[in-house]
């Protein structure tokens, strides 16, 4: 009986074995690959090794690797975008996305394959998508008998400072290599348990701006606040007046962010100095709506201004740091369906899980080209249920962020991303 099962297990043909028991018995290498890529963090810009271990790894499973695919404004500068492509003949063409960059954070997971570069981390799980990325490219390799066309795989760098995309683009991505009929992509989410992908058709995530202002007065002795303009006072007047931005002069049905993340000014306790600088990151959906939150923030604190008699030559500086935006990430809704319902089928439906809109911005949707391709951006579960719960999960970017049990997470990954390559050029 045992030499009988043996013998049929020998024979099934490769084929038909199920994409999960592929992906099983591939997970123990995705592991050390996953650990490998979380202990090597490049910031954005600088994916200069993991760029060259992303490539070399794709080229050895047969596809055609470019690198260095990109280019920056910046004179100098070197983008390191990753492009793989494997034709398998006549049929779509579908891209796949996986970032590449780290943070500047400092780790403290006290995982013990924990970052080996000093202040960078990968704490938004880019190494999760890498490694998804590769374990993708494996299984659409073996199985090549069951699809038609071409997959082009991406390793984009830059994704934090939402440049990559563009830089890739800016190269001639769609005209040296092809132009995908559809483009897809998961990014790991700490808000959904391991195990699980979530969906959100249309507006997915939102626009970011970041706006720099300088609140100028005239500095002075601490001690004789009569003969200043005091910048301090303003930029404290300015910070609560605009939160009167989102409390007062939106709708209150339009989400809206704008967080003042950093203020700068001053020397020493006794000094008033002449100018503080505040640095904002504003987050929208709607182009109506970014406008007049931008025209917003520019008007608050020349007001604030006026109100302190500062001369009409210190106004507030406004300054619109418009290579940091990036508009809203918005999914395709045909293509979410699609591709979720394929999903659905792989994981069942009950991990398969409509999803909040986010505030949180990615530069993927800059694939769409307009608008010429259809995009969809998943979420791939990566909490720990128990954490989530109790609220002490840590969010992305935190210096405590690891996925919760990172086999999980991948294997999910691996078989939904091949799960949606395979719906879009699997053979009928
Ligand atoms: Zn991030
Ligand atoms: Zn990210």
């Amino acid at each position: 009986m045992k030499r009988l099962a043996l013998l049929l297990l020998l024979t099934v043909p490769a084929f038909s074995q199920s994409l999960d028991d592929r992906v099983q018995r591939e997970l123990p290498a995705l592991l050390e690959t996953y650990k490998t890529l979380h202990g090597m963090p490049e910031l954005s810009a600088q994916e200069a090794k993991t760029s060259a271990y992303v490539a070399a790894r794709l080229r050895e499973l047969g596809y055609e690797v470019t690198e260095k695919v990109g280019k920056y404004k910046e004179p100098g500068t070197t983008a390191y975008g990753v492009v793989a492509i494997l034709k398998n003949g006549n049929g779509p063409v579908v891209l796949v996305r996986s970032d590449m960059d780290g943070l500047p954070v400092a780790e403290q997971t006290g995982l013990p394959y924990a970052s080996q570069n000093a202040g960078v981390m990968h704490a938004c799980g880019h190494d999760v998508h890498m490694t998804t990325l590769l374990g993708t490219a494996k299984m659409l390799a073996d199985l090549k008998s069951k699809w038609r066309g071409t997959v082009m795989l991406i390793g984009q760098p830059a994704e934090e400072i939402v440049r990559g995309a563009e830089g890739m683009l800016a190269d001639g991505l769609y005209e040296r290599f092809a132009r995908p009929d559809f483009a897809v992509a998961l990014h790991d989410w700490a808000t959904l348990e391991a195990g699980k992908i979530g969906y959100r058709p249309g507006p997915f995530m939102a626009a970011s701006d970041s706006v720099n202002l300088t609140i100028r007065g005239v500095g002075g002795h601490g001690a004789a606040p009569h003969t200043t303009k005091d910048p301090v006072v303003m930029a404290a007047e300015t910070i609560l007046a605009l939160q009167t931005i989102s409390s007062r002069e939106r709708s209150p049905l339009e989400p809206m962010v704008v967080t003042v993340g950093k203020v700068e000014g001053g020397t020493k306790r006794n000094i008033i100095p002449d100018e503080v600088r505040l640095y904002l990151t504003i987050r929208t959906f709607s182009p109506d709506v970014r406008k007049r939150v931008l025209d917003s923030i520019e008007r608050i604190p020349r007001g604030i201004a006026l109100m302190a008699g500062v001369p009409e030559d210190r106004a507030p500086l406004f300054e619109p740091q418009t290579g940091e935006s990036v508009g809203p990430t918005v999914n395709d809704p045909a293509l979410t369906e699609r591709v979720s319902k394929a999903i659905a089928r792989e994981l069942g439906a009950n991990n398969v899980v409509l999803i909040d809109q986010a505030m949180v911005s990615e530069d993927f949707g800059r694939f769409s080209d307009g608008g010429k391709t259809p995009t969809v951006l998943l979420a791939l579960g990566a909490a720990d249920p128990a954490k989530l719960a109790d609220g002490t999960q840590p969010g992305l970017h935190s210096s405590k962020f690891a996925p919760a049990d990172p086999s999980l997470v991948l294997r999910t990954g691996v078989r939904g991303a091949v799960s949606m390559v395979m719906e879009l050029l699997g053979k009928p």
